[in-house]
């Protein structure tokens, strides 16, 4: 039998050590045990998470009431002269993306330092994706972008937190959106399989070069910034996404092809009764 397995201890002493511990092993029946200690690896992270979380905090503050200020201002652009309401609305919209930057840097830091994921609801992902679409119509409208739902009338509840997959869904359509030209359309599939609910979101928009595709799931990585600059955007959302579906015990990936498209899919597993009552499941 060969095999592996991975798994952290802290050492149970007033600054014990964090371990990782690696155990592998062979067809040829040897054993490898591999011990490192990360604990300065692990420090780091907190301090890097709780840096991010006290910033975003701070600029939160401040931005709102400009983005408030701006809104107010777009809002009596007749009263302006043309120059001005121009650069108003230019004021507005990145202002928007401010705003939406660190709210996902918040949103990001809670979701690494596990804080977030509280609540237990029976989520059916065909309502949930026929919601999230809803939250992007007026963007897609905006966009000259169609969206579509397709799900069976009957899907099988997946446990887990409905607002934060609800988001990390919202993270993929808006991509979609943001990412199709004119005249396409995005469609949102929602597929149960035997031990879990697959939902796809499929475009027709530039998609990604096959060398950036292992990539995109991570913090802050964009393919292209030169078009997301324009677009708007962290790279922060897919990853957003991948902790939240992750968290939720399911797996998240792309595929696409370039100049044709991309598919985005995650798959969360189904709350069987047996499968309820497994502690962790
Ligand atoms: P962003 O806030 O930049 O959209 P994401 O983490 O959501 O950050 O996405 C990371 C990068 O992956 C994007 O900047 C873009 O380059 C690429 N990407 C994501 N979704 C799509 C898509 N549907 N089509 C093409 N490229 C995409």
């Amino acid at each position: 039998e060969s095999g592996s397995a991975v798994g952290e201890l802290t050492v149970r002493r007033e600054q014990g050590p964090t371990l990782l511990a690696r155990a592998r092993r062979t067809a040829s029946r040897d054993a490898w045990l591999v011990l490192e200690d990360v604990s300065e690896l692990r420090r780091l992270q907190r301090i890097r998470t709780e840096f991010i979380d006290n910033l975003s905090h701070e600029l939160r503050t401040p931005l709102t009431t400009v983005s408030l200020l701006a809104e107010t201002l777009a809002a009596d652009a007749d009263s302006l002269p043309p120059k001005a309401a121009e650069r108003v609305a230019k004021i507005e919209v990145e202002t928007g993306h401010l705003v939406q930057m660190v709210n996902e840097l918040l949103d990001l830091s809670r979701i690494e330092s596990g804080i977030a994921m509280v609540a237990l609801d029976d989520i059916d992902l065909g309502r949930l994706a026929t919601s999230t679409v809803e939250r992007v119509r007026l963007f897609a409208e905006r966009q000259g972008v169609g969206l579509e739902v397709h799900a069976p009338p009957e899907v099988p509840a997946v446990r887990g937190d409905r607002e934060r997959v609800g988001q990390a869904l919202l993270n993929l359509v808006h991509n979609a959106v943001k990412f199709s030209p004119p005249g396409a359309a995005v469609v949102v599939r929602v597929m149960p399989a035997e031990t879990e609910v697959v939902v796809a979101v499929e475009d027709h928009g530039p998609g990604i070069p096959r060398a950036a595709l292992p990539r995109i799931f991570e913090r802050f990585y964009k393919v292209d910034r030169a078009r997301t600059r324009i677009a708007g955007g962290t790279g922060l959302g897919l990853s957003i996404a991948r902790h939240i579906v992750e968290a939720h015990g399911g797996r998240i990936w792309a595929e696409s092809e370039e100049g044709a498209g991309s598919t985005f899919s995650f798959a969360i597993p189904i709350t069987g009764p047996d499968l309820a009552a497994t502690p962790g499941a």
